[in-house]
């Protein structure tokens, strides 16, 4: 990660006048430049957290216009590369001395049949997906030591519950992360660290906005993919923020090795063919 420098936002100092449920807690959010990760960041500072962003790239001024409580600052972070998890550690315990909730959400989705995908490719969706939260919880929970409730937040997807088709890579490492955060649940909880994940379904963001802006009828495919929840829309990031919020509050103490989906009710209904259908 050498040339690359560390920016900040808001001036340190300002995370300790912060107001709201996270106020004085230390976030570390992985991915946290855009999507869901960059909703998950706006809420923690909206909520009074101090956010480090870890990403490949520089977020520039995230959640401009926010009226932030808290502190954001991005620190370069590839959660594939030990070496860089390991300088991202240093800085975040040289900046704040401790972490209090860490999110591992960065990922990416590989679309391929099993035929056409190769070992590189296989081994790239792991690496971000399943290998980061490893190497972010190894080097980063250390750092919880001595924190009030502690958490961890894993981003999983209902794709480690069901799967699309093309996704064989995708789906095993999601499945890979709900099984990890029960795991950190098992072995952290002695020391008072929480593990949970969420498993979001369909939510608006680039990683899969290319499938609906490639169709013809691009409004009809909108409506289609809501109609298949039982809420009427597809999700939005701050839906994932908020429950992510909560998971990481010492309101969910009690909860924890937890897979929580926040998909508007898409996996509690069943299909049934059209012809048979009441709607
Ligand atoms: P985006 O593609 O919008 O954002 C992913 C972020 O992760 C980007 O900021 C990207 O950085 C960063 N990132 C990628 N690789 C690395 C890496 N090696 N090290 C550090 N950061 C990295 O994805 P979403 O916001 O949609 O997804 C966020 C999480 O939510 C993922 O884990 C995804 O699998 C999960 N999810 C998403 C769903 C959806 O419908 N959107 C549904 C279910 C789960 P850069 O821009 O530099 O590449």
């Amino acid at each position: 990660m050498s040339g690359e420098q560390p920016s900040e936002e808001v001036a340190p100092g300002s995370a300790t006048t912060g107001s709201g449920r996270a106020a004085g807690r230390i976030v570390v959010v992985t991915g946290g430049a855009r999507g869901i990760g960059r909703a998950i960041v706006d809420r923690f500072a909206a909520e009074g957290a101090t956010v480090v962003i870890g990403d490949l790239t520089d977020p520039g001024p995230v959640g401009a216009g926010l009226d932030v409580a808290g502190h954001r600052e991005w620190v370069p972070l590839d959660v594939t590369d030990e070496i860089s998890v390991l300088e991202f550690a240093q800085s975040v315990a040289a900046g704040h001395g401790g972490v209090d909730v860490l999110v591992n959400n960065a990922g990416i989705m590989d679309t391929r049949s099993i035929a056409d995908e190769t070992v590189a490719d296989w081994d790239l969706t792991m690496a971000v997906n399943l290998r980061g939260p490893f190497l972010m919880a190894k080097h980063l929970v250390p750092l919880m030591d001595g924190r009030d409730d502690p958490a961890i937040v894993n981003i999983g997807s209902i794709e480690g519950l069901g799967a699309n088709t093309l996704h064989s890579s995708y789906a095993a490492s999601k499945a890979g992360v709900h099984g990890l955060t029960r795991a950190l649940a098992v072995e952290l909880g002695p020391a008072g660290i929480r593990c949970n994940a969420v498993a979001p379904g369909w939510i608006d963001t680039e990683l899969n906005r290319g499938y609906v802006d490639k169709h013809p009828n691009r409004e009809q495919a909108v409506a289609d993919l809501a109609a298949l929840h039982p809420v009427g829309r597809i999700g939005d990031a701050a839906d994932v923020a908020a429950t992510v919020l909560w998971l990481a509050d010492p309101d969910a103490g009690f909860v924890t090795g937890q897979v929580v989906t926040v998909d508007g009710g898409r996996m509690s209904r069943l299909s049934i063919p059209a012809s048979l259908s009441d709607d």
